[in-house]
């Protein structure tokens, strides 16, 4: 398979090339087209799978769709992440693909003080990574919100409920508009993820390596 199948646009195909990404991972060959065609869906995948690029390409592609795009709101994509490391990473790589389409990202997280993190959702951003603790605590000072929010992304799912976010996420998610896009990323399947992904999905398609 190459990235061409999966129908990106050159702008995106021309940020892999820079990457020098050769072919896409077995999750990326499965994922990208149902992402790309606005599905709701699973990811069985560990770190190391090429997960990250799999939903956050799809995710720039979803941006750049957007009509009337104005700065100065809530972000249109949201990643939760377990840990203030795994939500950098994935910031690291937002910036780097989205770069050339100008997209902002930021990424909020416990442990480090929230004035700068306020201040970037404040500038404006379309996407926004964050551990749900902290963007709950954001949430509720009013320092963003989730009204522009239509890709939502749940990355180690697994790992957010051992680490009991369940509340906070179920919060969270009570303050996204219930149309929009979720893709579910864990790396292991117990009863509390399956719930959540029956609670929170829509005709999930599902990706396994
Ligand atoms: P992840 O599973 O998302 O943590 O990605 C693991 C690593 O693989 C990261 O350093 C990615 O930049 C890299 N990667 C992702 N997709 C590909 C690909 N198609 N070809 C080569 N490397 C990739």
């Amino acid at each position: 398979t190459s990235f061409e199948e999966a129908s990106f646009p050159d702008y995106v195909l021309a940020e892999i090339k820079k990457a020098g990404y050769e072919k896409p991972t077995a999750i990326q060959a499965q994922g990208w087209p149902m992402a790309l065609k606005g599905r709701d869906m699973i990811g069985l995948a560990e770190t190391g799978s090429g997960k990250t690029a799999s939903f956050l390409l799809p995710a720039i592609v979803h941006i750049n769709a957007q009509p009337y795009l104005q700065r100065g709101d809530g972000p249109i994509v949201l990643v939760l992440a377990p840990t203030r490391e795994l939500a950098q990473q994935i910031e690291q790589e937002s910036r780097k693909f989205g770069y050339s389409s100008r997209i902002q990202s930021t990424c909020v997280y416990g442990g480090a003080s929230k004035g700068p993190q306020i201040g970037k959702l404040r500038r404006g951003v379309e996407i926004c990574i964050a551990t749900p603790g902290r963007l709950l605590d954001l949430l509720n000072m009013g320092a963003t919100n989730l009204r522009r929010v239509t890709y939502l992304v749940l990355d180690e799912a697994d790992r957010m409920l051992d680490m009991g976010f369940e509340p906070q996420i179920k919060t969270i998610l009570s303050q996204i508009r219930p149309d929009r896009q979720t893709l579910l990323w864990s790396a292991t399947w117990p009863k509390e993820v399956a719930s959540i992904a029956s609670e929170y999905l829509t005709n999930p398609y599902k990706v396994q390596i």
